[in-house]
Formats: structure tokens, C-alpha cells, sequence
């Protein structure tokens, strides 16, 4: 009978193995993909979304079709359980897949533990195709007045949401919104000094407000609570506060390593189980903490396709090597941005077309293969 391989979510680190599925399904293998949409979204444009730079089209993978054309098959349903042993996985649409192979690329999700009752407009960073509705949520709401954002969180993604949203309050026929960051502590408290200051200049030149030393402890629509019970009143709410690796891995049993992602070895396969890789946020590399960028799930991607069909045809696997440090460049949303790498800190309009260019290029190579 034909091997099976499954490829749980079609993230950052499976785009090379679909862009050459044909490989895997001209061996005869039989090749499933499961995601809950038909197309995968880049988040390193996502922010760019948000503020119309980007069309949706143009920040996203055509997962299905480029699946389906390779000769695999796409699952449109969501992965909620992994069986190591049985060899299956479990979809919520109730059917189950068995693998010989199985390669989890699930990422991570904002946690939500902040949240309480429902979703309605506050807008988690992650699924970034949200990104999408919040946009439009923020056109409906701004050609009527002035609307109060807030965003909740310090890091990157905070930064650049709040950036891009100001861009999008500079379209015609809006009332310019009123942006807060809830920064927790402080702004980019785990960068070098220069991109904390360049962002802090950029953020205040366009009044957007940083509240520092202000933990929020509960947000709910329309309002937010900070850890001293001070109550703010808001229209929309982003939530920006990092991530966590996918819980489906830990919660089937799998071992999993300090941040909560899949433990895996330099083969990026399970330290416990053999025939499960897997790439990007939802996974801990024994070796070495990673950050939960997408530089790394984009680094794996030539190893987890080599060590998938190696797992399949009984060939040596290979060990990844994460590299050195990463170059990092935030969209600011005025067209400026923010790059960092070493001790080397650059901003304004440069910045930001290294970023356009660098992401641009991206999108076309993986697009290619659609
Ligand atoms: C706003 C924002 C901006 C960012 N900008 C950058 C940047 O500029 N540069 C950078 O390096 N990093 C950036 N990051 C970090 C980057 O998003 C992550 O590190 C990267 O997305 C990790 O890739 P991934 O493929 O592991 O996860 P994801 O991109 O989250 O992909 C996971 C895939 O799995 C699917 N999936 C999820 N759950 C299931 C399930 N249960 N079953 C099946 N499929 C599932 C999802 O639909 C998705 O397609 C940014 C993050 C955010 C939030």
C-alpha cells in the first residue's frame, strides 16, 4: 500500500515541500494537507494589510489549488488531534486521517486569556487574515466619527499594528482614529535601545499614545482594565500580546518543551516519536530556544522537505542548523520602517522598501508556483 504523509497546516515552513509536491505524489506517496482555509496568509505583510498597502491577494497562498494541482489533497477542516500511536490525526469535520508521516507546521495562536465574553470587536493579531475584517470594521466605524483604538501589547506586532492603523485613519472620507498602545512595561522591551527610540519617535510624531507601566489585566468589547482597575473605554481592541505554540501538540500527548510547542531534535522530528516533524511556531528546538519569527519556519523549509521524503524512502535525514542572527525590519505604516540586525539599527523610508522589496520577492517566488 502507498505511504502516507499528512501535512498538518500549510504554514511558513511547508511552502518549498507544496511548492514540490509533485515529488512526493509522482513517488507514488499519498499526500494530504489539512488547513482551515483554502489560503495561507504572510504575516510579515499582514500589519501592511491592515493598513492598505496590501491587497489580501497579494499577502496570501493559494494552499488548495497549488495542493490539488501537485497531485495531493487539501482538507479544509482543522487538525484537533493527534493520535503518535495509532498513526492518525483527527479533523473537527470528524473524519480521521492515518500517516506514516507527519509533519506538523500549525504556528501559534495569541492567547486569549485576557479576553472575557465575546470576540466582538476586539481583533486578536493572529489568524492574520483577520487583519481583513478589522480593516473594514475600522472604515465602517471612522466615517462616522472618531473612533478609540486601542492596542494591547509592547512587542513588534503591537508597534506595527498601531502604525498601520494610523495609515489607514489617513484615507479620505475618515475620522482619524485615536490610537493607544497599552504597553505593559515598556515599548520593545527586548530590543536594542535605537529601534525602542525610533519607534517611540515615529509612534508620538502621529499622536499615537503609549501608555507605558500599564499592564492590562482584562479587556472586554468597548472596554479595557488595567491591573489597578482603572477602566478604559474603547471602539475596537487589538490584542498584540505575543504568542503561544498551538496547543493541539501538548494537548495529544506529544512531548512538548518550555514554550509549549512540539520538543523536536536537529531533525526536526519528535524527541519521542520518529515519524513527526514539524517547522515554525508550533515547535521548541531541543537544542537552542528559536524566536517565534517567521525567519526560522522560512530557514526549514529546505530541511523538513529533505527529511519528509527521506522519512518515506529510508534515506539519511539531515540536521537543521537555525544560522545566526536575523535581519529585522518593522513596517511603520507612513512608509518608514525599522531595521535591525547586530548593532546596526537603520530607519525611515529605506527601511521600509528593504522590507517591501525583501517581502515582495517572497510572495512572488511562492506564488509562482500557484
Ligand atoms: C502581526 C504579525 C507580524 C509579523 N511579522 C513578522 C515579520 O515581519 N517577520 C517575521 O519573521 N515574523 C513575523 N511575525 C511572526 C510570524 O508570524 C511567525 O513566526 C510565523 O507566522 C510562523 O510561521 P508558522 O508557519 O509557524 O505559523 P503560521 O503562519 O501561524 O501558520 C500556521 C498555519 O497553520 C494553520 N493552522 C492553524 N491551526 C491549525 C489546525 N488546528 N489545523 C490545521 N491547520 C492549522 C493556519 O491556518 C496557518 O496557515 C509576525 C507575527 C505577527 C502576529
Amino acid at each position: 500500500m502507498n505511504k502516507k504523509l499528512v501535512l498538518a497546516g500549510g504554514g511558513h515552513a511547508h511552502m518549498l515541500t507544496l511548492a514540490h509536491l509533485d515529488e512526493f505524489t509522482n513517488k507514488g506517496f499519498e499526500v494530504t494537507v489539512i488547513g482551515p482555509d483554502t489560503h495561507h496568509y504572510y504575516s510579515g505583510m499582514g500589519p501592511g494589510m491592515l493598513g492598505g498597502i496590501y491587497r489580501p491577494e497579494e499577502i496570501r497562498f493559494a494552499t488548495r489549488d497549488l495542493v490539488e494541482k501537485k497531485g495531493g489533497i487539501f482538507k479544509q477542516s482543522q487538525v484537533i488531534r493527534i493520535e503518535p500511536v495509532q498513526q492518525t490525526v483527527q479533523l473537527s469535520s470528524g473524519e480521521v486521517i492515518p500517516y506514516d508521516a507527519l509533519s506538523c507546521n500549525l504556528g501559534s495562536q495569541v492567547p486569549d486569556d485576557l479576553v472575557q465574553g465575546s470576540l466582538d470587536d476586539i481583533f486578536l493579531v493572529k489568524p492574520i487574515e483577520r487583519l481583513y475584517r478589522a480593516a473594514q470594521r475600522i472604515r465602517e466605524l471612522s466615517t462616522k466619527k472618531n473612533i478609540k483604538i486601542a492596542v494591547v501589547g509592547s512587542g513588534p506586532s503591537a508597534v506595527e499594528i498601531a502604525g498601520n492603523i494610523w495609515r489607514l485613519g489617513q484615507e479620505p472620507n475618515m475620522h482619524e482614529p485615536v490610537i493607544t498602545v497599552f504597553a505593559g512595561r515598556s515599548l520593545l522591551p527586548s530590543h536594542p535601545t535605537g529601534v525602542q527610540q525610533r519607534a517611540a519617535t515615529s509612534l508620538a510624531a502621529r499622536s499615537i499614545k503609549v501608555m507605558k507601566n500599564c499592564r492590562i489585566a482584562e479587556i472586554q468589547t468597548g472596554q479595557l482594565t488595567d491591573a489597578q482597575g482603572t477602566r478604559y473605554d474603547v471602539d475596537l481592541i487589538f490584542v498584540a500580546v505575543g504568542v503561544r505554540p498551538n496547543r493541539v501538540i501538548g494537548e495529544s500527548g506529544i512531548p512538548t518543551g518550555p514554550q509549549g510547542g512540539m520538543l523536536v531534535n536537529r531533525y526536526l522530528h519528535s524527541t519521542q516519536y520518529k515519524n513527526i516533524f514539524g517547522g515554525g511556531d508550533c515547535i521548541d528546538f531541543q537544542d537552542r530556544p528559536l524566536d517565534k519569527v517567521g525567519v526560522y519556519a522560512v530557514r526549514q523549509n529546505p530541511l523538513l522537505k529533505h527529511n519528509l521524503m527521506a522519512s518515506l524512502t529510508g534515506e539519511r535525514l539531515r540536521a537543521f542548523e537555525p544560522g545566526g542572527k536575523y535581519l529585522l525590519i518593522f513596517n511603520l505604516g507612513d512608509n518608514t520602517g525599522i531595521l535591525s540586525k547586530w548593532s546596526v539599527v537603520v530607519g525611515g523610508r529605506l527601511a521600509f522598501f528593504v522590507k517591501d522589496w525583501i517581502d515582495r520577492r517572497f510572495m512572488r517566488t511562492f506564488q509562482a508556483f500557484e
